[in-house]
């Protein structure tokens, strides 16, 4: 019996452990992947909106934060499956076999990038579809490429790619662009982008290789095909519910909801970063929930209430 489990290692369940940890609670942390970090690994810009540290990327933060665990005690077992959670007995079963039951449960799966679900989309991982615009634009020099999106994320890496690409088509389903300001104004003036909206991307197509995409443009039109060596996805992302979603409150779109505690409908139970969190997916909330869930749990566990 563990006083918490936390279920997932990013930034919102280093920051539950780290907490945990100094109020003296029993922690286990548990991390589907091999490493701890979430999506830290994939943050390839420099970051300096997280307050009090600057990093070059997520893994130079990384390291930080793990230098900053180094002499915590919570138990951390990474690459484990687990294969249910019952949130109301507080016992989790993973894929081993074995039983743990906690007090307390905090979950901090995060999210995860939305899929197309077109064809092409896994075949070319690897060749041709680009996962990052800051880490793999220098592959793509020279190329022309296809961005599908219509958000922040969507116009920050065409332009970024409009930097060493010819030519950067973005494909966006709706109206209008969702990008903000900064980015949207800057997408019309370059003349290396062209931006096509109410359009969708079908197909991506190739031999070994991406060579081009079939592209739709409004309903009823018939696709054509714009050749391309590189596509980028950022149509959003989704959280990381599955195991909980028919035991927790969701909101309309599927995130967890929780109070100001952090706590979810259901006592003793919390979530915390981005899976509870549309509204600011950033590593200074993330963080933050995981302090208020630690200290939460810590003074009820102190009252001996639970
Ligand atoms: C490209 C990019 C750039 C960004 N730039 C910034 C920035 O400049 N500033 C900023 O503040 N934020 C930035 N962010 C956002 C920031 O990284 C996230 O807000 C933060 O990582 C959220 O932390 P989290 O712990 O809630 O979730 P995550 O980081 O998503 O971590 C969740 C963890 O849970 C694990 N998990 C999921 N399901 C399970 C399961 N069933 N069992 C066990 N483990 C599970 C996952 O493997 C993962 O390790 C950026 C994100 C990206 C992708």
């Amino acid at each position: 019996m563990h006083d918490v489990i936390i279920i997932g290692a990013g930034p919102a369940g280093l920051s539950t452990a780290r907490w945990c940890d100094e109020l003296g609670l029993d922690t286990l942390l548990l991390e589907q992947s091999e490493n701890i970090g979430g999506q830290l690994h994939q943050i390839f810009n420099p970051i300096n909106n997280y307050l009090g540290l600057e990093a070059a990327n997520g893994e130079e933060l990384l390291q930080t934060f793990n230098r900053q665990l180094v002499n915590s005690e919570f138990d951390q077992w990474t690459g484990t499956a687990i294969e249910s959670v019952d949130l109301r007995a507080k016992r989790i079963s993973l894929a081993s076999g074995e039983q743990l039951q906690a007090i307390a449960i905090v979950i901090a799966t995060g999210v995860r990038r939305r899929e197309l679900g077109i064809p092409g989309e896994k075949e070319f991982a690897g060749k041709g579809l680009i996962t990052s615009g800051s880490r793999d634009r220098n592959l793509f020099s020279g190329q022309d490429v296809c961005v599908i999106g219509g958000g922040d994320a969507a116009a920050e890496n065409a332009l970024l790619l409009a930097e060493v690409c010819p030519t950067v088509t973005l494909v966006h389903r709706g109206k209008k662009l969702r990008a903000r300001r900064e980015f949207a104004e800057q997408l019309q003036p370059n003349h290396a982008i062209t931006v096509f909206t109410e359009s969708e991307v079908t197909r991506i197509i190739g031999e070994n290789h991406v060579e081009a995409v079939e592209i739709r443009r409004k309903e009823g039109l018939k696709p054509f095909q714009l050749a391309v060596r590189g596509v980028l996805i950022r149509i959003g992302v989704e959280p990381n519910v599955e195991l909980f979603s028919n035991q927790v409150e969701l909101d309309e779109h599927g995130y967890i909801k929780t109070n100001r505690e952090q706590e979810t409908n259901m006592p003793f139970v919390f979530a915390v970063g981005d899976v509870s969190n549309p509204q600011s997916p950033t590593i200074s909330t993330a963080t933050g929930g995981g302090a208020t869930a630690a200290k939460v749990i810590g003074s009820r566990l102190a009252r001996g209430s639970r």
